[in-house]
């Protein structure tokens, strides 16, 4: 049994710079047991004393904590070791940080996506939709990876966006039964003039009420993701 690999938030006591590695505590050096006992073939040293910081410190890390996996709201403090609710800011720090740890391209890493979504994001992921290079998965999981707290759009007004309306709406797409069919609707709302959310939302609602939900429902009803959503 392997002891997990973990995002660790390590700190320079010299020079106070940080960086995250995607490792184990302690370092597996192998075992001659076919089958070990949980924690069995590792040994020292502890990650922070094999870690370096990046601007050349001559000293070991210290551990500040781990995250089990990218985009966890809780963090385990490694001293005293605690779990605690992360703020917006410590979420941040750690998506950068394991960006640039490099990590990206890990499974887990799909909150990498970046906290800005213009209405040309939208415009192009729905005209990739419809051209058939993304399905209605992607597009859903596309949206899902943007849709977060404290989002930011580059056409508010006030408490309003068209972009985040339209993000929304994709965020929920297998249970708004949304279909390529519908992508001209969302297209128009998206052109919006500025100064004219009210009218624009408007309309784009009246357009998507006239939609004859009844046939869709049992269109869809055998059909990934929406099939959970038709009954
Ligand atoms: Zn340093």
């Amino acid at each position: 049994m392997a002891i997990p690999r973990l995002y660790w938030m390590l700190e320079c006591p010299w020079c106070g710079s940080r960086l995250v590695v995607y490792d184990t505590y302690l370092k597996f050096v192998g075992t001659s047991n076919p089958n070990p006992a949980p924690g069995d073939g590792y040994e020292g040293p502890p990650l922070q004393e094999r870690c370096t910081c990046t601007r050349g410190c001559a000293r070991s890390m210290k551990a500040i904590g781990w995250i089990s996996r990218a985009g966890a709201r809780t963090m385990w403090l490694h001293d005293p070791h605690v779990a605690i609710e992360m703020t917006e800011s410590q979420s941040e720090e750690w998506r950068r940080l394991i960006q640039e740890g490099g990590y990206a391209g890990n499974r887990d890493v799909n909150f990498m996506a970046p906290r800005a979504v213009s209405r040309a994001d939208i415009v192009a992921t729905l005209q990739a939709w419809r051209q058939g290079e993304l399905n209605a998965e992607q597009v859903w999981a596309w949206a899902e990876a943007r849709f977060l707290p404290g989002i930011h759009v580059d056409d508010w007004e006030g408490d309003s966006s068209v972009a985040r309306e339209v993000l929304l709406e994709l965020d929920n797409l297998p249970q708004n039964l949304g279909l390529p069919e519908d992508i001209p609707l969302h297209l128009e709302f998206l052109e919006t003039p500025a100064g004219h959310f009210e009218t624009g939302y408007r309309q784009w609602r009246a357009a998507l009420n006239r939609i004859d939900w009844k046939e869709r429902r049992l269109r869809l009803r055998n059909q990934p993701p929406y099939a959970r959503f038709c009954s």
